[in-house]
């Protein structure tokens, strides 16, 4: 029996007994399903906690190493599953399967390469790699000898990079020479030198050769990835670790300010994202009472198409799915390259079974002709999954009708930098699910919706909405902000008592299903009502031209707040005052005249963090013309559209 096979639930009456048991015993319930990880030594403790320090601990005194987890265990039965998959950015160049047998010589070997040159235990490490194998190799070789990561997505500038590296003053910086994401090379090592002017805690930079490309080395500093492996011995074994050592550091990907470095430890994280990861995706199994119809393939396939340097990369392609023996898929390209059919050639071609992608990726893919899709084979995919932000019900339609083709189930799941592993989502194929909410919460998850006046709502047969906040630790819920406790304790513990807050407002229906609005500064108080920007935004993104659009409120007169809408249209659809007022009427029509923007820009593209996400902090600065100082925009993937937004505001 695998681990996984331990811990699947296999219908929805076994979750609701999940559930009921992990909020009645919770010490008991996770001991239970954390004995099943491999331990060199039992914990003593559960579960100590205070919110009001805030702190938790999980299985403290408990001795594990992450990576015989992911690896060593699996080597016996599975040494020749593949692991990793690895899809190259150009179509022509040749995927890369690596089993587990390989991958963890090649993680040992790697690790040796790291103490060789210096590196121990509680060193962090900072990694700006591309989307390769060596990135993963990378991240379990620093886990293999008590290293911290700290990855910084290879698309960050050099001001990004220098910051993060000094803001936990990382000793080494793993990168590649350069990298082709589309037609486009980024020059990695490039960017990393200029950052290195300003970090003096960096003694050590190793270097992926990715391409043939001459790459300029500084003597001594400088080290190339394939010569340090040829200095050191094969076989590393685990360094045994504390439950509560750090495992890595992740920055936020700052759409509500300036990034946090959120501090992971490693036994609940590893407990956490292996058990959700085996229940979300039910990866290779299939309950007699599942409803998914059998496709194509045996083996499951699963892709997660986000990039490592998010946390979903590094809980949902990386630690989750390897702690549980899966098969995970890593591509080096975008979703564009070389056209936009490319996720569905790369799910045709490896037969993938589990595809895991984001509402913005999703929304930019349903803009494009369908036959994009048409012409690709997808019947062996079973699970579709989204994360990042509320998927609209536009979305989810084209996602379920085109991708799933009506009968894989969607899995929205809700989650967060901070909280280490999907919170609150559908298990796939036992949950039932409805078009834009993520559902329940999972096993351990104890969610509350609180009023204006800080009082929680308490449940009742009609729908309701608050904001979002967690009563009770889950185990892998962030220990801290890296060097920034304070700001921990402010951010998350001090809107409400003994309770962490997420930031983030929701619906609850009569069921308990949650739908996540969006975060609660998004909501605008236009005349004296509380109006949620992601209904209004829904309701434009109904109609037929339009492909993508942001709401946010500014000053007004009259009203106090009025609402600025900022839309794209689909290709081929022009700007129009026609338009503008068809967009209005929809809004009235379906919320009410209350929600009718004031202005609407039509913009070729609106700004969003790297991981997707739209930043409304800035669309709200442009609205309210309060542009002199933007805020942090190191996470900004599209700078230009700013400038052009600017311009022609309204
Ligand atoms: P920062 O905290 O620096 O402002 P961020 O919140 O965008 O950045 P992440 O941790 O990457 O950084 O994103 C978490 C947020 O993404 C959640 O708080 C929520 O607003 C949104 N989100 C993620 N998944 C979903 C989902 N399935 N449905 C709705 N919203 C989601
Ligand atoms: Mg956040």
């Amino acid at each position: 029996m695998e681990i996984r096979d331990t811990l699947q639930l296999r219908s929805f009456a076994e979750y609701k007994e999940a559930y009921q048991e992990s909020i009645s015993n919770p010490e008991k319930f996770w001991d239970a399903i954390a004995e099943k990880f491999y331990w060199h030594k039992r914990w003593d403790k559960t579960l100590q906690w205070d919110f009001t320090k805030p702190e938790v601990k999980w299985f403290e005194g408990g001795k594990l190493n992450i990576t015989e987890n992911c690896l060593d265990r699996h080597l016996e039965k599975l040494g020749n599953k593949t692991a990793i998959i690895w899809e190259p950015n150009d179509p022509d160049e040749e995927s890369r399967h690596i089993t587990y047998r390989q991958l963890f010589i090649k993680v040992c070997h790697f690790a040796n390469v790291l103490k060789n040159n210096g590196i121990k235990k509680g060193d962090r490490v900072c990694l700006y790699m591309p989307m390769i194998p060596e990135l993963a190799i990378a991240m379990l070789a620093c886990a293999r000898i008590g290293a911290v990561h700290s990855i910084v997505f290879a698309g960050f500038s050099s001001t990004a990079i220098a910051s993060r590296i000094n803001d936990s003053k990382c000793k080494l910086l793993i990168t590649a020479n350069e990298v082709y994401r589309g037609a486009k090379p980024v020059k990695l090592k490039e960017m990393c030198d200029e950052a290195l002017k300003t970090t003096p805690s960096i003694e050590t930079v190793i270097v992926y050769r990715r391409t043939v490309e001459p790459t300029p080395m500084q003597e001594g500093r400088d080290k190339f990835w394939f010569d340090e492996l040829q200095k050191v011995e094969k076989e590393c074994p685990a360094e045994i670790m504390d439950a509560e050592d750090m495992l890595f550091i992740l920055y936020t990907s700052g759409s509500t300010g300036r990034p946090k470095g959120m501090v992971h430890t490693i036994g609940g994280y590893m407990v956490y994202t292996g058990y959700t990861f085996a229940n979300v995706f039910q990866c290779d199994h299939f309950a007699p009472t599942n409803t998914i119809p059998q496709k194509k393939y045996d083996g499951d396939i699963y892709w997660c198409t986000a990039d490592i340097g998010w946390i979903t990369g590094h809980s949902y392609i990386l630690y989750g799915p390897l702690a549980m023996g899966a098969t995970t898929v890593m591509f080096e390209g975008v979703p564009s390259y070389p056209d936009y059919g490319r996720f569905w050639e790369i799910c045709d071609k490896l037969n993938v079974t589990h595809f895991y992608t984001a509402p913005t990726a999703i929304r930019a893919l349903a803009k494009q002709p369908i036959e994009l899709v048409n012409q690709h084979d997808l019947s062996s995919i079973k699970v579709l999954g989204s994360v990042g932000e509320p998927i609209n019900e536009e979305a989810w339609h084209w996602y379920n009708d085109n991708i799933g083709k009506g009968n894989s189930p969607i899995v929205d799941t809700w989650w967060q930098t901070e909280t280490g592993g999907v919170m609150i989502s559908p298990l796939a194929g036992i949950t039932p699910t409805r078009p834009t909410f993520a559902t329940l919460p999972l096993p351990g998850i104890q969610p509350v919706l609180m009023d204006e006046n800080g009082n929680e709502i308490e449940f009742r047969s009609q729908q309701s909405e608050g904001r979002l906040a967690i009563k009770f630790p889950w185990p892998s819920i962030a220990r801290t902000i890296y060097g920034d406790h304070q700001r921990y304790k402010e951010v998350y513990f001090s809107t409400y008592n003994n309770m962490y807050f997420t930031g983030d407002g929701a619906y609850r229906d009569a069921t308990g299903n949650y739908r996540i609005t969006g975060r609660v500064d998004d909501v605008v108080i236009v005349s004296g009502h509380n109006l949620g920007t992601a209904p209004i935004e829904n309701a434009i993104n109904e109609h037929l031209a339009v492909a993508e659009s942001a709401i946010v409120g500014f000053p007004h007169d009259i009203k106090g707040t009025a609402l600025y809408a900022y839309v794209t249209l689909h290709d081929g659809k022009q700007a129009s005052d026609q338009l503008i007022q068809e967009i209005r009427e929809q809004v009235s029509n379906t919320i009410g005249p209350i929600a009718k923007p004031d202005k609407v820009q039509f913009v070729t593209a609106l700004p969003k963090t790297r991981s997707g996400k739209i930043m409304r902090r800035i669309l709200r600065k442009i609205a309210s013309k309060d542009t002199s100082n933007l805020g942090d925009t190191s996470t900004l993937l599209n700078p230009d559209v700013v400038q052009e937004i600017m311009d022609n505001a309204l």
